[in-house]
Parts: C-alpha cells; structure tokens; sequence
C-alpha cells in the first residue's frame, strides 16, 4: 500500500510537533512547516521545512506533491499573557487569518484530500462564560457570537472560511474547538506559556513555604487536556465523516487555584498562593463532549492529575537543565 502523506502546519509548535510523532507511529510520511524548528528535540517529521504561512508562496510550496492529508495548526498565539492584553490583537488576527485564508485555497487548489483546522474554545461567547461554576461550551452556543478576544473572532472567521470551502468546492474539512492543551516540550517560561505550564514552574522553583503568584482571585475555572488524547481526538476525527466542528477538550473543570493545589501536591510542596491582577479571559470554561462523543465516539480517559504528574517532572527538569 502507498504510504500516506501529511502536512503539519506549525509543525515547530508544541501540539504540531506530538502530532508530526504520532503520525509517524502510525506510517505516514510527514512534512512539518513552521517558522522555527521544534525548541525542545529533534522534529520526527520526514521533512522540515522553515517557511512563512502568510506568503502564498511558500504555502504552494510546502503542498507540493500532494497530501491525503493537512493539519493546519499554525497561529499567532500564546496563554493569556499573550492574547487578553490587546497587545497582540492586530498581530493575531492578520498572521492568524493570512495562514488560514492561504491554507484554505491552495490546499483546495491542489486537491488535498482532507485539511484538519484547529480552532478554539476562545469562540464561545463570554455571556455564556460568566459563572464560574456554569460555563456553557456546547457547539450549538457559539452564536450569536460574542468571543472575549480576537483570538477567538479570528478562529470563528476562519472556521466560517473552511466551511464555506467546503460547500462552495468541496474541501473535506475536519474543524475542532481545542480547550487548554498541556504537556511536555510545550511553552514554561517564555511568556507565551499556558496556566498548567506556568503554575508547574512556579511551583517548581519555589521553595517550601514561599507564596506564588496566580493571576485573579484563583476561582476562575478552566478544563485542561493532556496531549495525548487531544491526538486520540484529532486521528479519530479525522478518520471520521463528521465536517462540523467539535469541542476537543476536558469536562474535568477545576479552579486555577485547585489546579495550583493539585500542581503542589504532585510536587509535595506546601505553599501559598498570592492572587494579584493579570490577564483571565473568561470567568469560566469547561468543555461540553457531548456532541463529539455521540458524533464519532470519541472522549478523554484520563484524569487531569495524571497528565499534569508527567508536565510537572518534564518542566522540573528544564528547570534544572537550564540552571
Ligand atoms: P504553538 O504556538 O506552540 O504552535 C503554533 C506554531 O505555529 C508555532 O510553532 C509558530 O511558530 C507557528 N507559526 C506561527 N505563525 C506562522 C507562520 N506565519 N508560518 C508558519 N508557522 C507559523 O501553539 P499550539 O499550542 O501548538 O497550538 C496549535 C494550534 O492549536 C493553534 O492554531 C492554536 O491556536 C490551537 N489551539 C491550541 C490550544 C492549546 O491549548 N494549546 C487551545 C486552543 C487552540
């Protein structure tokens, strides 16, 4: 049988780079293209290649010789740090945009067989997201649209785009709604991090009894997903018929300050956690799996403990690594 050949776009960023592994596991030939090459190892990819997304150029380029498949994960993005300040607003929407917009019309051009689009959790409209203990995430929610950033407008403009490939020329799209993706060889400590990576490195350099800082009043609730299973989520998904897009994401909601806990006691360390100012995003989220568990089976099966046990033990290790 022919081997199979994928591209990943953002094939140097952290969820392009688990998948470039997983795909290679599973047989394929895989083409990873980003604007930098993986920070934490070697890339598993059969070819990398360091290219800009935004020039309709390159993005010919990397299509060429065909693919059964493309993941296009590639973005402006970062942790709340990033995103929620408005620093970044125009940045994101037009790199963000410009990938997608090219991606979506060379991969058609080129007859692609089937494109995979990552878009977000930060769709979903923030009167939906108020109460901490009552997020609604479900697919149907997202309008009428109210996301709190433009992070999330560009996601929604660009999953409007894929589906409007996909009536208008058939593109066979695949769209899912990622929430809070953590795992080894992702962002720590250069302020494009996420809150599980952030909070195990705070805990990590902190000495017994010393306070760390948690971003708002610590109540804030949030799902997080580790890796792996968002990757059993995007190859099910993909091998599936189901083009409308769908939560990947956790139902395990916790508050910022129960992940810190939880961060502390993997790390057997007691300390205190000081809550000042800083960029949120919603006052609460948590994913809703319904939909895709009926659509194509799919749901996670592990408990956020166990994949945070693995993220704490490889962000210690940078830590003494880099020390
Ligand atoms: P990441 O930032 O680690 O990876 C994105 C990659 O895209 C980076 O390596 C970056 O260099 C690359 N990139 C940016 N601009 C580019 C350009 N012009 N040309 C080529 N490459 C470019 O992020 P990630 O966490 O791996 O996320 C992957 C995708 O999933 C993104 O689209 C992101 O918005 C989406 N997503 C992630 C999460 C999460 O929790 N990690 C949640 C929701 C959605």
């Amino acid at each position: 049988m022919k081997q199979k050949r994928a591209l990943v776009c953002g094939g140097g960023g952290f969820i392009g780079c688990h998948l470039a592994k997983r795909l290679k596991s599973e047989g394929y030939w895989v083409r990873c293209v980003d604007l930098k090459h993986t920070e934490f190892g070697d890339s598993s990819a059969d070819e990398f290649i360091i290219g800009d997304l935004r020039d309709p150029i390159i993005c010919q380029k990397v299509l060429e010789g065909g693919f059964a498949e493309v993941y296009q994960l590639a973005a402006d993005m970062g942790g709340a740090g990033y995103i929620f300040t408005g620093e970044h607003d125009a940045d994101v929407m037009h790199n963000s945009a410009t990938i997608n917009l090219n991606m979506a019309y060379y991969s058609n051009l080129t007859g692609v067989e089937k494109i995979f689009y990552s878009s977000s959790a930060c769709i979903y409209p923030e009167y939906n997201q108020l109460d901490p203990d009552n997020p609604k995430c479900s697919e149907e929610s997202a309008y009428p649209a109210a996301p709190d950033s433009e992070y999330g407008w560009e996601k929604l403009f660009s999953e409007r785009m894929f589906l409007a490939f996909h009536r208008n020329h058939g593109l066979n799209v695949r769209i899912a709604r990622f929430h809070n993706i953590f795992g080894p060889e992702g962002s720590w400590n250069n302020s494009k991090e996420k809150a599980p990576a952030a909070v195990c490195r705070k805990v990590a350099m902190a000495n017994q009894g010393d306070a760390i800082e948690i971003w708002g009043d610590g109540k804030q609730t949030r799902s997080f997903l580790y890796i792996d299973e968002c990757l059993d989520g995007v190859r099910t998904l993909m091998n599936s018929d189901y083009i409308h897009p769908v939560n990947i994401g956790s139902e395990e909601m916790v508050s910022i300050n129960q992940l810190a806990q939880m961060v502390m006691e993997i790390a057997g360390k007691d300390l205190k956690i000081n809550n000042i100012p800083g960029p949120l995003g919603v006052r609460g989220r948590n994913s809703d799996n319904n939909l895709i568990f009926e659509s194509i089976g799919w749901k996670p099966t592990q408990v956020l403990r166990s994949g945070l046990e693995i993220t704490y033990k490889w962000i210690e290790s940078q830590i003494q690594m880099n020390s």
